[in-house]
């Protein structure tokens, strides 16, 4: 026989959820629902796929989202524009290796040849005239960089960052996240009229092109929740975090751990930014590949670093709790204390940076057991400039995202698994004249709220038993000729077999109150 499951399958990275995996699924969803709207947080739903430019300038075009894992769509650019993107930030990387500027100012001017292709072809610079102004500039850089060598290294993260731009207008990418999303909606539909704080929170899949593995997908799933508003009182970070402290609780996600840091605000930060990124080039040599390059791209990131190696170094560089200006100090301060007051446990962690461009101030993340190195369930915080950054009015703004994937993956493996109620009644009818009356019930114990499996076709009563007993029924309802011709229903409980004769109304009233019992 033709084995037809191997004909088509899911795409690497994403898989089914099936029955009775999703029902735990519906019961987490719902649970977050049910307890963000007890915050007073509203559902908003947002399109799978934006603007590429929107998660380019809020996620940072530097981090490894932006630059690596987003499916686009749309591109039409030529292979030629895109292998000589390409080659621009392979030769960078090699230069920066190499001490040798001069491959890379090789495919600088490979790469305008190829625009200037592009444009006479009419394949960029047609929506609007951001792309020619990227061109000009590069060239402008590039004419002067080559005049002054002191200045190379500037120039050319300049080069690169204006390049990644070109050819981006019109181009689409799924989310890879929804808090930018959050943000263009909020900015698009003026809710900075709202009355209070804007209370949002998501469901749904981001996408990511990372390398699967256990815990970690290229579809995977968020439940989000973002506080937009004028105030960025430390009682909201605090609130935000009580909310996400109780929902791992509700759900029986108790092994877990929540860490919070503050990075700073625009003001500090750069400051501690550049003391770090000194120190680092001091214990350079020390360092792999990975964070040398940081150094310059992304100084903070190193302290994310995972190699066992770095780590005694890492342990002696400068921490941002000793360069916070006092105003991010005392907010950092004030909300340890409203953590505190509500009784929530929480360690610092200095290391906690958090992947993307857009956070300031409170950082999180809560880690879970039973996940192995994929082990955070939750990630956010504080994002003060980000609806600005993106065209709106000054708004601060914080806000986390829980991995459903990966929380499940953890209840699944230890935590407690709810009670969920399946099917609960299979209809063993017997004989045409039957027929009517197992329909007719049916209707009845459905609108009852009972879960209620009906066979379409006859089946003798032994098969209609095992049956309902393989698809986990708690009750057999036995309707055949003797019940019909003495109006009554036999309900059969099947963990235990036992029987009873029920009128009609008996039985909805006996399995009403059970439905109750079980919640
Ligand atoms: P992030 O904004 O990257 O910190 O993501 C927030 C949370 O989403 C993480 O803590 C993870 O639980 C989850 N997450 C992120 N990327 C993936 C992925 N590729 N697969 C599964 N879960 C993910």
């Amino acid at each position: 026989m033709a084995d037809h499951r191997r004909q088509f399958r899911a795409i690497k990275g994403t898989r089914d959820i099936l029955p009775p995996d999703s029902a735990l699924w519906n019961w987490f969803e719902q649970t977050a629902r049910d307890l963000f709207e007890s915050y007073n947080f509203r559902d908003i739903r947002t399109p799978a796929f934006e603007d590429t430019n929107l998660f380019a300038r809020s996620v940072g075009e530097e981090t490894d989202i932006v630059h690596k894992e987003m499916y686009s769509i749309g591109d039409s650019l030529s292979s030629n524009l895109s292998f000589a993107r390409w080659m621009l930030s392979k030769s960078h990387e090699t230069s920066v290796r190499t001490h040798d500027i001069q491959p890379f100012w090789k495919s600088v001017d490979s790469f305008l040849r190829a625009c200037d292709e592009a444009f006479a072809s009419e394949e960029i610079g047609r929506k609007g005239d951001d792309d020619v102004q990227c061109f000009e500039k590069i060239k402008a850089i590039r004419s002067e960089a080559g005049n002054d060598p002191e200045n190379t290294e500037d120039a050319a993260r300049e080069i690169l960052s204006l390049a990644n731009t070109i050819g981006l207008h019109g181009l689409m990418s799924l989310r890879p996240e929804a808090t930018a999303s959050v943000a263009r909606a909020y900015i698009e539909n003026g809710m900075q009229t709202l009355p209070g704080n804007v209370k949002l929170y998501y469901i749904g899949p981001m996408f990511r092109r990372e390398r699967p593995q256990k815990g970690r997908y290229r579809q995977f799933y968020q439940i989000g929740a973002e506080v937009l508003g004028q105030s960025d009182a430390p009682a909201i970070d605090a609130e935000v975090l009580e909310m996400l402290v109780v929902f791992f609780k509700r759900v029986g996600l108790t092994r877990t751990t929540l860490y919070v840091n503050s990075i700073g605000c625009k003001e500090c930060r750069p400051k501690y930014v550049e003391v770090l990124r000194e120190k680092l080039r001091e214990v350079k040599d020390q360092l792999g590949p990975d964070s040398q390059r940081r150094i310059d791209t992304n100084p903070l990131r190193v302290l994310d670093s995972k190699l066992p190696e770095e780590q005694a170094i890492i342990a002696k560089l400068p921490r941002i709790s000793d360069h916070l200006c006092a105003e991010c100090r005392e907010h950092f301060a004030k909300l340890k204390e409203e953590l505190n007051m509500r009784g929530i446990a929480y360690e610092e962690n200095w290391r906690l940076v958090r992947g993307l461009d857009y956070y300031t101030r409170t950082t999180f993340e809560v880690t879970a057991e039973g996940l192995g190195s994929q082990n955070a369930v939750c990630g956010g915080g504080r994002y003060d400039g980000l609806v600005e950054l993106l065209g709106g009015p000054p708004t601060k703004g914080i806000g986390f995202a829980i991995g459903s994937d990966r929380a499940i993956l953890s209840i699944q493996e230890g935590g407690t698994l709810p009670h969920l109620s399946g099917l609960a009644v299979f209809v063993a009818w017997m004989g045409q004249a039957a027929y009517p009356t197992a329909v007719h019930i049916t209707r009845k114990l459905r609108e009852a709220g009972l879960a209620v499996e009906l066979p379409a076709e006859e089946m003798k009563f032994k098969k209609s038993l095992g049956l309902a007993d393989k698809l986990g029924a708690r009750y057999a309802l036995i309707i055949g000729e003797d019940e019909v011709a003495a109006g009554t229903f036999t309900l059969k409980r099947l963990a235990d077999s036992e029987q009873k004769k029920l009128s009609e109304y008996e039985l909805l009233e006996y399995l009403e109150s059970e439905r109750r019992g079980r919640g």
